[in-house]
């Protein structure tokens, strides 16, 4: 017999997960089906993100900056470390370790909420007046009947057309976070923010790690002045970039991979690596779902289509996260899930795309909201700026880590806050002040005016916002 829901959430990545606990939270019955498996055909729940995406990522860049620290940087500090050593199987093992506490913290969650898990796929059957019906497939078969359906089945990485990923030597973003053996050589074709991180994972325990972008313009969707900043930073510790290539026919074998490929000035070229990431790009996860079925539009791309309020063609049918338009982001995922759930009970969620910070875990981190010096050009918009340098930070020279800088752009006329961007220490932590004062359309004058700890990184967006009114106090 069909178990009747309020609502069923297809997929537990944070989109999907989130969207449960907050319709629960509600009041509403829940459901949250998901396909994810550990290697012993475990539940594991947390998407993309928890499994192969943020987490796993986060924990090898932690480990990985701490191997370099220990090797390169500890000695400056008067710490002498002789005969560093990886043990590889430790690091990989740890991040696992990470990646299941995340798994369980979730299952727990769903447990305290009172949200019922399934472990399988999901598929539309079909709609009555009780509601859609939704398959479950997996060791146990279920039939679920609920009101609403939130779809949030996330996205999987894109090939290179004709080569397959094998996860030996061609290898996604699951492959790269678990090679087996530090690569001699390792290439990266996709300079984005999943290639810049892994390659910086890599080239930290020990890889000469060479990086091929077919735009023309290195990270060309965050300011200017911070991706050439960042090039910069990233060529001084070895990582080579190539961006303006043109990709030829890849050769893999089991010893080597081939990439052949015209540079930017028309010349041919070869790279020649033990492994090959790809990482050009996601495509949304659809098929499985019994879109068809039910008539459920997609967009031009493939992804469900959807309005702003994430809601799809059909009544009582929603999709959120990396399933639908937008960032591919988890907490945008997030944002959107909560907001679902909301409009559910009847409230009036809402998302601020205009607000969604975006980071690069690299080193230094890069992180980014609201519009750059760029399109403020580009729409003609009269604006101020004001640059505060980490160089000139003293906690950032306590910390001995002084690349980059905090940049605030503001409105000509009246201060308020356009944008925010950053490369230099913990930026991923420093973004979130720009993402609240311009949650609140503040003024680059209410951050100056805001007393900020000393000594601190934070000090340094004071300074930026007071470099606004041409102030600074410290440089
Ligand atoms: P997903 O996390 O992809 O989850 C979808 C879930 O649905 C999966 O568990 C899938 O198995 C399940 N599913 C699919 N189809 C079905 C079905 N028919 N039935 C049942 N279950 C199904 N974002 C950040 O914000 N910060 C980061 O630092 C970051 N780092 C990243 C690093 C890497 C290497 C990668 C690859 C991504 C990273 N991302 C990061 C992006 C982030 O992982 C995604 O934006 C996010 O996971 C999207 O969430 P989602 O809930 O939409 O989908």
């Amino acid at each position: 017999m069909a178990k009747q829901f309020d609502v069923v959430v297809i997929g537990a990545g944070p989109g999907g997960y989130i969207a449960a606990i907050r319709a629960a939270q509600l009041g509403k019955s829940v459901a949250c089906i998901d396909a994810w498996s550990t290697a012993d055909g475990k539940p594991a729940p947390g998407g993309t993100c928890t499994n192969v995406g943020c987490i796993p990522s986060k924990a090898l860049l932690q480990s990985s900056e701490h191997f370099e620290q220990a090797n390169h940087h500890f000695a400056e500090h008067g710490i002498e470390v002789k005969g560093v050593s990886l043990k590889l199987d430790t690091l990989v093992g740890r991040k696992d370790t990470v990646v299941k506490q995340n798994n369980d913290g979730i299952l727990y969650l769903f447990k305290k909420n009172k949200v019922t898990f399934f472990h399988g796929t999901g598929s539309f059957v079909s709609q009555s007046d009780g509601g859609w019906t939704i398959k479950v497939s997996g060791k146990a078969e279920d039939e679920l009947v609920a009101k609403h359906v939130i779809i949030a089945t996330g996205s999987s990485p894109r090939e290179l057309p004709g080569l397959p990923f094998d996860e030996t030597q061609i290898l996604s973003n699951d492959g790269a976070l678990r090679i087996p053996a530090v690569p001699k050589k390792l290439g990266v074709i996709g300079a984005g923010v999943i290639g810049l991180e892994l390659g910086s994972v890599w080239r930290r325990l020990g890889a000469e790690v060479t990086i091929l972008e077919a735009m023309p313009d290195f990270l060309a969707v965050a300011d200017q002045q911070v991706a050439k900043e960042a090039q910069k930073a990233l060529a001084k510790q070895g990582l080579v970039i190539q961006t303006g290539v043109k990709i030829g026919e890849v050769k893999s074998t089991a010893k080597s991979v081939t990439v052949p490929y015209t540079d930017a000035g028309g010349a041919e070229q070869k790279l020649v690596v033990d492994k090959l990431i790809v990482s050009i790009g996601r495509v949304p996860n659809v098929d499985g779902l019994g879109l068809d079925t039910v008539g459920l539009k997609r967009d031009e791309r493939g992804f469900i289509a959807v309005d702003d309020d994430c809601k799809t063609n059909l009544p009582n049918v929603w999709a959120v996260g990396d399933v639908v338009r937008g960032p591919m982001l988890a907490h945008k995922a997030e944002e959107e899930g909560v907001a679902v759930a909301e409009r559910i009970a009847g409230q009036h969620g809402h998302v601020n795309f205009a607000t969604i910070p975006s980071v690069i875990y690299t080193s230094p981190e890069i992180a980014w909201v609201g519009k750059n010096e760029q399109q403020l050009k580009t729409e003609g918009r009269d604006y101020k700026a004001g640059s505060f340098p980490f160089m000139a930070n003293g906690r950032a020279r306590a910390l001995g880590d002084t690349t980059g800088f905090v940049k605030v752009l503001a409105d000509a006329k009246s201060d308020e806050v356009l944008g925010v961007h950053i490369i230099g220490p913990m930026a991923s932590e420093l973004i979130a002040e720009a993402v609240t004062i311009m949650e609140f359309r503040g003024a680059a004058e209410d951050i100056a005016r805001i007393c900020h700890a000393h000594p601190t990184l934070s000090e340094a967006m004071k300074e930026a916002a007071l470099a606004v009114d041409k102030r600074t106090l410290n440089f």
